[in-house]
């Protein structure tokens, strides 16, 4: 496994559209392994493979219940609301507050090219969202808003 660098700020890496997965062979066995490796050591709760310069749909999310590895992920449903701050690993430093659905129910592939759904709420619904945005060249920085005045981090 290995650390690999963070894209950040204006790199185009992270503006582009990422292709399909279709071979589930050992190189994506260790995109993914690098993917949580560099996750973890950043401290984050997500990553998505642009954010290290590989344009093939692959994310990762760790909410604390351990990694989960989401290959050409497809949302099947969201509902609800959450406003909330957030920050992104490829724009240290920032972060803003941004509206998105509170429930989440997401397919995706894992490694081994087994389909898989998930489903959640919170955190880790906000996560999937960031991710997959991440995959259509997508980052949240274009859905901050002004927080309520009601509302406390
Ligand atoms: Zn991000």
């Amino acid at each position: 496994m290995a650390i690999r660098i963070i894209r950040t700020n204006d790199d185009p890496v992270l503006y582009k559209t990422c292709k399909e997965v279709r071979k589930f062979d050992a190189r994506l066995a260790q995109l993914i392994d690098d993917m949580i490796e560099t996750m973890n050591d950043a401290d984050g709760v997500g990553l998505a493979a642009p954010q290290i310069g590989v344009l093939r749909r692959v994310a990762v999310i760790d909410v604390g219940d351990g990694p989960v590895e989401l290959v050409n992920p497809v949302i099947l449903e969201s509902s609800g609301e959450q406003g909330g701050m957030e920050g992104c690993l490829s724009f240290p430093g920032e972060s803003g507050y941004v509206v998105r659905p509170n429930r989440v129910k997401v397919e995706a592939y894992d490694r081994h090219g087994d389909l898989y759904e998930y489903e959640g709420e919170g955190l880790f619904a906000r996560a999937v969202f960031h991710e997959t945005d991440h995959l259509d060249g997508k980052v949240y920085l274009r859905l901050v808003t002004e927080p309520p005045k009601d509302f406390k981090e």
